[in-house]
């Protein structure tokens, strides 16, 4: 596969909540910083090559606050999507990639943006709720503990033995052995669709010489 001469990238305004998606070329993002505005001017991605990485301020709708990311700049011009995801939340905040799998992952985070209440309201001292979605949440806990019991999750380092962690919106599966991580999105119906399709759940760890 040859590089890509543009990239996808997408993130959604935290003040209009409208999802901006925009095509940028290649090498225009290497020559200088490139600011993405959401037509409502009020938030923008910014977009800055560094020797080795690619540098990005992100506007997170799910908490508010922008998020300083960065990637390597191989990953950055050739995955078909990587995601960026708020800490807080563990929801995506920003998508770049093919455009195909960008709009799709863009059009997934709306329908877990949509469930995300209203911030304004959320500071008269009214609670928080621990999941975005208790239900997907519930449901997603269920199904990996399924999984497990089956014998279905391990790592590539060769050990079966791992924890997890609850987020906001997400689960993260960690192996007890080599470290390694994976989150699995706990925040739609298709999340939990995606989870039931599988059988096995394989973390990346160190591979097994
Ligand atoms: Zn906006
Ligand atoms: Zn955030
Ligand atoms: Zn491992």
């Amino acid at each position: 596969m040859t590089l890509e001469k543009t990239r996808f990238l997408s993130y959604i305004c935290p003040h209009c909540r409208q999802s901006v998606i925009v095509e940028k070329d290649v090498f225009s993002l290497a020559a200088a910083p490139a600011h993405i505005k959401c037509p409502c001017g009020k938030s923008e991605l910014v977009v800055e090559f560094l020797p080795q990485r690619v540098h990005l301020t992100v506007p997170c709708v799910a908490c508010g606050r922008e998020h300083q990311v960065s990637c390597p700049t191989h990953a950055f011009l050739r995955e078909k999507a990587l995601a960026f995801s708020c800490a807080s939340s563990g929801l995506d905040c920003c998508y770049v990639g093919e455009e195909g799998p960008v709009y799709a992952a863009t059009a997934r985070l709306e329908q877990a943006v949509d469930k995300l209440g209203d911030p304004a309201s959320e500071e008269d001292g009214a609670e928080k709720a621990p999941f975005l979605d208790p239900v997907v949440m519930e449901e997603v806990l269920s199904e990996i503990r399924d999984i497990a019991a089956r014998g279905g999750s391990s790592c590539t380092c060769g050990s079966k033995n791992w924890t997890f962690q609850v987020n906001y919106s997400s689960v993260d599966l960690m192996c007890t052995h080599c470290g390694a991580q994976m989150r699995i999105p706990a925040a739609t119906a298709d999340d939990l669709a995606d989870l039931c399709c599988k059988t096995t759940l394989l973390l990346r760890g160190k591979e097994r010489e």
